[in-house]
This record gives structure tokens, C-alpha cells and sequence, in this order.
């Protein structure tokens, strides 16, 4: 198979002998793979001395039909410096970059959710504000992959919803008050979180014009938790750092 050349963006790393790396990317391309690279560490080489989390590389593999593919050359494109200027930034991109790494899938592209991902650590190097930031990719993470809750009426019986609905990701959305005792695990949000929650999917408004203080901000967050605790299983390693 001749190499392939793509961007990517580095969802782990593992040391491997003195001077290698293993590393899972998340590619534009190629969707996530798993691929060696052979003397990594090498401060002169073809990888100018090895990945790194929090920066998008454009790299060259060579794809195997089984176990780790094998990168040749990787040069760094963005490093994201300001970043590693400021915690909450660089634990908010740690969060961005393990809900990428659980919502892709080996050699199945999604060029529109890299996008998305890359799109976020840039806002995010560059100080802009962070529960927005999240919120706004975690809302498009969630349409991208086709699991937008349903917020407008109940989504089991379609009835309209007092203002604190109960937010339900097992039964798809927000439950009225007759279905909200059917999802013991439902909690309840207000209906104006939840309708956010939709407008940001949609990507329709200006991130500079939203104001996530105060109790929708809570709920918003309390919202997204759920979700993906739900939809993964667990509550995400660093979950922790972004509340
Ligand atoms: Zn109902």
C-alpha cells in the first residue's frame, strides 16, 4: 500500500524502547489509527523528536492490514502554545481530546468532526471562554454523530414540558411531567439549557453572543455529563477538570 499523508492530532502516547513512540491519532483523513513510529524520540529525524499532545501534525503512514501501521514522517503544523500557557485551557483540551478519542472509530474518516476538534483547540489556545467553547463542541459532537436529543416536547409521548423538564438520554431527550418517573437517572434541566443545547448543535449562533453564567451554565453541564455517561458507560477521566 503506498503512504498516506494526512493531518492529525494525537489522542495518546506510549513510549516504546528508548527512542520510539506508539501513538494514537486522530487523522483527517484516515479516521483514528494506531501506528508506530521508530525512533520518534530522535531529537534530529524524520518525527524531529517525537509527538506530543495538544498539536496537529501532518503526518505520513503506511497503512497494515494488521497491527500498528507504520509512521514514516511527522512535522508539526500547530503547536498551541497558549495552551501550555494557561491550566484550564490545557485541562480543557485533555476533555476535548478524550471525547474525541471515545467518539472515533479505527479507519472510519469523520473529516467534519476533526474539523470540529481542531477548531475548539484553537479557541481554546487562544483563551477564548472556556464552558462555551465545550458546550458548543460537545453540541456539535453530539449532531455530528446523530445523537441530537430531542428538547422542543416530550420525547416519548410529544407532550409539551413544564419548565424544568427532566433531561433523559435514555429515552432520547426531555421527558413531561406524566413520562419523567419512567428514567430514575433523568435529571432535571431547564427548558431554556436544553433549548441552548440545541441552538449550539445547529452551530447557528455566534459563540461571543451566548451567556452560559449562572444556572443554565450549571445545567448545561450537568446536561452533557449525563450524556455521555450515558452513552459511554463511565463519566470521562477528566471530566473532572472542566466543572
Ligand atoms: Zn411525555
Amino acid at each position: 500500500m503506498p503512504p498516506s499523508r494526512t493531518p492529525a492530532l494525537p489522542l495518546a502516547l506510549y513510549d516504546f524502547s528508548n527512542t520510539s513512540q506508539i501513538v494514537v491519532l486522530f487523522t483527517r483523513d484516515l479516521g483514528k489509527v494506531r501506528g508506530l513510529a521508530k525512533g520518534a524520540k530522535r531529537a534530529t529525524g524524520s518525527f524531529q523528536g517525537g509527538f506530543d499532545l495538544g498539536a496537529v501534525y501532518e503526518v505520513t503512514l503506511i497503512e497494515k492490514t494488521e497491527g500498528l501501521d507504520l509512521l514514516t514522517k511527522a512535522e508539526m503544523t500547530e503547536g498551541f502554545p497558549g495552551l501550555r500557557r494557561n491550566l484550564a485551557a490545557l485541562e480543557a483540551a485533555f476533555y476535548v481530546l478524550e471525547l474525541a478519542a471515545e467518539l472515533t472509530v479505527e479507519h472510519d474518516p469523520q473529516p467534519e468532526f476533526w474539523q470540529a476538534t481542531v477548531d475548539t483547540l484553537r479557541l481554546l489556545d487562544k483563551w477564548a471562554p472556556r464552558d462555551i467553547v465545550l458546550f458548543a463542541f460537545e453540541a456539535a459532537a453530539m449532531r455530528q454523530h446523530g445523537f441530537m436529543p430531542r428538547v422542543d416536547d416530550c420525547a416519548v409521548c410529544g407532550r409539551p414540558l413544564p419548565p424544568r423538564p427532566a433531561f433523559s438520554p435514555r429515552f432520547g431527550g426531555a421527558l413531561c411531567t406524566v413520562c419523567a418517573p419512567m428514567d430514575p437517572g433523568a435529571r432535571a434541566v431547564s427548558a431554556g439549557g436544553l433549548k441552548m443545547m440545541a441552538r449550539l448543535a445547529e452551530g447557528t449562533i455566534p459563540l461571543q453572543s451566548l451567556n452560559v453564567d449562572g444556572r443554565v451554565g450549571k445545567d448545561l453541564r450537568a446536561a452533557f455529563d449525563l450524556f455521555w455517561l450515558n452513552l459511554f458507560g463511565r463519566e470521562l477521566r477528566s471530566a473532572r477538570f472542566v466543572r
